[in-house]
């Protein structure tokens, strides 16, 4: 009898033709997360198996599995010749000290004796009768035994279904760059994202010395999380803080962030295109702050022209985004109080509905394209 994890991949069933490809990817990024951990995976039909791990590590691999997009639910479970004896053992040992309960069977293994019926009421029946404590409950049992006879001469036995992170294995929808700031939304519309399948590479803008080295760390840690999910991030960081000295020095303070938001756009397109990916992300929730008015994005989308950009959380309310970046680990590194670039020289009253216009000629009091030049020298880069 051996300990085993059994994994259950999701909306890759869809795909058709492309199962294929989407089966491997999904196992690559399971091989990677779970680097470091000693185990072997195998797949099995529609499933695949994680075996010979060490019992401590049992903890870490079913942390890292809640992390896999493409998951649908995993179990632990024991894996036994599928002989009823063996069969009966294994389902003891998953088997709760008292309540009520109920077999269920799955017969892949079309060629063994006994159909799902009888499987499941022998094993149930000699459970009842080693246990007084134990009572059958076909409607609302407490504790269900799952028995999975293989093709392959293997029967699984579990008691639980786990859920799993739902979603499309990253990988499997080509790659995008998330700005990502040290705020609460970015981190969550990047998870997003990866869910859907998308590799996220990231890019932070920083003003330091305006802003501290802890702001710094702060969007390293969050970068970090998100490459639990996302199988491995990159991470550029960018100063823009010659841009932001220049647009205080010469343009209406107004328009500081509306502005910065244009250069931050810019740079993100630049930086997108020379590392492949195929559209920015963004956080941005509409109406949310000043700058994410229609007329806000409507100026720093203006300046995008190759790329789509993403806003996955437009529709979202902030109560709604923060119960997502608990769910995702974020929230309490997110709300520490570090400032943000855009909290430089901030104006007392920044314009809410800019015009395109009107933007534009703050902007002509710049030279944006050296600016631009100057701030893409300093990238640094991190991989997580
Ligand atoms: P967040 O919670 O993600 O910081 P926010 O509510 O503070 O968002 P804004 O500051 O208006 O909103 O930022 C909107 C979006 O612009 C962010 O979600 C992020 O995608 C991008 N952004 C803002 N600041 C930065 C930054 N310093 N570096 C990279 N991207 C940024
Ligand atoms: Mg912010």
């Amino acid at each position: 009898m051996e300990k085993v994890i059994i994994i259950r991949y999701s909306e890759i069933h869809l795909k058709g033709k492309n199962r294929g490809y989407f089966e491997r990817v999904f196992g690559i990024n399971m091989e990677k997360s779970l680097k470091g951990i000693m185990h072997e995976i195998h797949r099995q039909s529609g499933r695949y198996l994680i075996e010979e791990f060490d019992a401590k590590d049992e903890e870490a691999i079913l942390e890292r599995l809640s992390k896999i997009f493409g998951i649908h639910s995993y179990s632990v479970g024991l894996k036994v010749p599928t002989d009823m004896g063996e069969i009966f053992k294994a389902a003891e040992a998953v088997c709760s000290e008292s309540g009520t309960f109920k077999v269920v069977t799955h017969r892949a293994d079309k060629n063994f004796a006994l159909n799902s019926m009888q499987i499941s009421a022998e094993i149930g029946g000699r459970l009842l009768s080693v246990n007084r404590n134990i009572k059958v409950d076909v409607h609302d049992p407490q504790f269900i035994i799952n028995i999975d006879l293989r093709e392959n001469g293997t029967t699984l036995v579990f008691n639980k279904f786990i859920k799993g992170a739902g979603g499309m294995p990253v990988g499997t929808s080509g790659k995008g760059l998330l700005l990502i700031s040290g705020g609460i939304d970015s981190p969550v519309a990047g998870h997003m994202i990866a869910k859907r399948g998308m590799n996220i590479e990231c890019l932070h803008f920083h003003s330091y010395p305006y802003t501290n080295l802890q702001a710094k760390d702060k969007v390293i840690e969050l970068a970090s999380l998100l490459s639990g999910y996302a199988c491995g991030i990159k991470l550029n960081i960018i100063s823009v803080t010659h841009i932001q000295e220049e647009i205080h020095k010469k343009c209406n303070g107004e328009y500081m962030v509306t502005l910065l938001r244009r250069f931050m756009m810019r740079i993100a397109e630049k930086v997108a295109l020379k590392c492949g990916a195929q559209c920015l992300i963004t956080g941005e929730s509409l109406g949310q702050v000043a700058s994410q008015t229609i007329e806000g994005m409507t100026s720093s989308n203006a300046v995008v022209s190759k790329l789509p950009v993403l806003r996955p959380l437009c529709g979202f309310d902030k109560d709604e985004i923060i119960e997502r970046s608990r769910a995702m680990g974020a929230y309490e590194i997110s709300i520490r109080p570090y400032e943000d670039c855009c909290t430089v020289f901030l104006p007392r009253h920044p314009i809410i509905r800019p015009t395109l216009a009107a933007v534009e000629e703050e902007e002509a009091k710049l030279d944006v394209d050296s600016l631009i030049n100057e701030a893409l020298k300093t990238v640094e880069t991190y991989n997580l």
